[in-house]
């Protein structure tokens, strides 16, 4: 998005790192998001054809049992990820990252947790088929120092432990914490995952030949392995890795990603009602608006609403 671009460089100059992670599964590597590279390190296919047809073959013998077999209807993250990348796929790449990281089965998830990730019958391993892609040089807290100058930021400070004190400070507030804590949970809690990070900092110039390794077996407690310093192309004889742990939420941890299945986006439909009657809140982000945001599309809704707000 060239709006959202063009103003987060104004606190921050980009380098031009596009993200391209390697998939492990059990010693053997796979180049994602799913493309003619993975195809051929799968299944050795050689054309866009081959592999198409490869990944349709499974397919219909994967909704055979289902429906007329053409059409079939997609209700789940499992039915997804076979209708779009056929059944080795999902089982190798897919299955066992997906549960380690939702802690809930395939068939108990949306697929629109998967439909997030594209299919390419190119031979691109970029993640993200945006125009605009990079990484902050000076990091993100450079970049939030510039965003906030001249603002008096209280830190370590809970809004709710004094709601009517800081609400009267001014006439709209931006919240983004969990919608559901902000209502203490009067109609229920939301379903959050969270994550554990364990760093370290090695004594060697290079771990991983790049910025993030997913382990894709269900078997290795962990998702992925970041290695910071390649999003800025570091040049320094140590390394920090980072293992990420995926874990359930609860009241008093950090909260990270919604899971946003039916009955949890229901009960969010039901906060954002309670919501209005509250119009000098605004809700913001992944928490206060319950959806899986990339940091993007989170500027993108926060610029829409500021037009918004203008225009009222
Ligand atoms: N996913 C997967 N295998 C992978 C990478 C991703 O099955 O190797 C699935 C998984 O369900 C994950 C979702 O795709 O939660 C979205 O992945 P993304 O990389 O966008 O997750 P994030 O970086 O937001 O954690």
């Amino acid at each position: 998005n060239k709006d959202v671009w063009e103003y987060v460089n104004q606190f921050a100059d980009f380098n031009n790192f596009i993200n391209s992670p390697i998939a492990r599964y059990k010693d053997k590597l796979y180049n994602l998001p799913f493309n003619m590279n993975t195809f051929y390190e799968l299944w050795g296919t050689i054309t866009p054809k081959e592999a198409q047809e490869k990944i349709e073959a499974q397919k219909k013998e994967f909704f055979a049992s289902s429906g007329d077999g053409k059409t079939p209807r997609i209700t789940n993250l499992e039915e997804q990820a076979i209708s779009l990348v056929g059944k080795d796929i999902y089982e190798i790449l897919i299955k066992g990252y997906t549960e380690k990281q939702w802690g809930r089965d395939c068939k108990d998830l949306p697929p629109s947790i998967i439909k997030r990730l594209p299919v390419r019958f190119t031979f691109d391993n970029n993640y993200f088929n945006d125009r605009y892609q990079g990484i902050p040089i000076e990091g993100y807290t450079a970049l939030v120092q510039k965003l906030l100058e001249g603002i008096e930021v209280k830190c370590n400070v809970n809004f709710l432990d004094d709601r009517h004190g800081l609400g009267s400070l001014a006439s709209k507030i931006v919240y983004t914490g969990c919608i559901d804590e902000f209502f203490e949970y009067q109609l229920g809690t939301l379903q959050y995952r969270s994550l554990r990070f364990k760093s370290e900092n090695l004594d060697c110039p290079n771990y991983q030949g790049v910025a993030v390794v997913n382990y894709n077996e269900r078997e290795i407690p962990y998702t992925r392995i970041i290695e910071h310093k390649h999003f800025v192309f570091g040049k320094q004889q140590n390394t920090v890795i980072t293992h990420e742990y995926p874990q359930e939420w609860a009241r008093g941890t950090e909260p990270y990603y919604p899971v946003n299945n039916e009955k949890n986006n229901e009960l969010y439909e039901k906060y954002v009602e309670l919501s209005k009657l509250h119009p000098s809140v605004i809700f913001g982000g992944r928490l206060g608006m319950y959806k899986y945001f990339d940091m993007d599309k989170v500027i993108e809704v926060a610029m829409n609403c500021w037009k918004a707000q203008q225009s009222e």
